[in-house]
């Protein structure tokens, strides 16, 4: 059987349990080295086969999942945070499917969740955003010309940007061509829930420089919008005057009704 299992976002104990009793179980582990922790690996059997798929290419790596599943072993391929989200995944599991071979899918928590734990954020707040656009800049790999930053910053959502560390002049002018007031609260977070985490909180108009200033190059995630600074509308869902199917409120307000 092959599993594929998303590692949580760098912390070894933010994995599921799930996913580490997969670990455990494994023969053949093959695991993305550029952002997963290597602790991860320390619960496995002895005679576990270990492969870094970050000197590995998308054959070698099939090779060693179906080379595996062929022997009867059970092999966990490790994918960084969750594996939907820029894992290149689908690929994989479509090479397994030409092949007749099944897999099944562990999810991991995202590092867009570790770096709103480290923000001690809500993504959501009432009257400021109620959407979360997850998205990244155009590098080696393209992004569909529908999509791009400046098209949803005019939405004024919650963004949370992946694998662009490395553009932030281009990235903050995009945040802004698009709607966002240059002084948007914003944030850099590096490393989320991993020892060496590092949180920046600025404007977007200061990203480019708070990075540079701090030499974070990668492995962080921008974080903007207005749910960063602090004023909001209280829940609905907690609110003393709402009724839900579990709770009958003390009064039905207009405003809440
Ligand atoms: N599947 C992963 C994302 C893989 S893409 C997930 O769900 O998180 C790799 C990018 O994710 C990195 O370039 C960086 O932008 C982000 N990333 C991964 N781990 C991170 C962490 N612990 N802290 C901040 N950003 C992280």
């Amino acid at each position: 059987m092959i599993v594929f299992v998303g590692a949580g976002p760098g912390a070894a104990d933010l994995i599921t349990l799930r996913g580490q009793n997969y670990l455990k179980e494994a023969d053949i582990i093959v695991y993305a080295g550029s952002l997963v922790n290597r602790q991860l690996l320390d619960v496995r059997k002895p005679g576990c086969q270990v492969y870094n798929s970050a000197q590995m290419t998308l054959e070698e790596v099939l090779q060693v999942l179906i080379t595996g599943e062929r022997e009867g072993k059970k092999v966990v391929r490790l994918h960084t945070g969750d594996p939907c989200l820029y894992g290149a995944v689908k690929e994989q599991m479509d090479a397994l499917a030409k092949e007749g071979i099944s897999y099944v899918v562990c999810p991991g928590v995202s590092s867009f969740c570790g770096a709103a734990a480290a923000l001690e954020a809500e993504y959501t707040l009432p009257g400021i955003s109620q959407s979360v656009v997850i998205t990244r800049m155009a590098g080696r790999t393209s992004v569909p010309d529908l999509e791009s930053i400046r098209s949803f910053a005019a939405h004024q959502a919650t963004m949370v940007i992946f694998l662009s560390t490395g553009m932030l002049p281009e990235l903050q002018a995009e945040l802004m061509a698009g709607g966002y007031e240059p002084e948007t609260p914003a944030a850099i977070v590096y490393k989320a829930s991993w020892p060496d985490e590092k949180v920046f909180r600025c404007r977007v108009d200061e990203l480019a420089e708070t990075a540079e200033k701090n030499q974070i190059k990668k492995t962080a995630l921008i974080v903007v919008g207005r749910v960063l600074e602090g004023t909001y509308q209280r829940s609905k869902l907690y609110d003393p005057a709402f009724t839900t199917e579990f709770r009958q409120g003390e009064k039905e307000s207009g405003q809440n009704g």
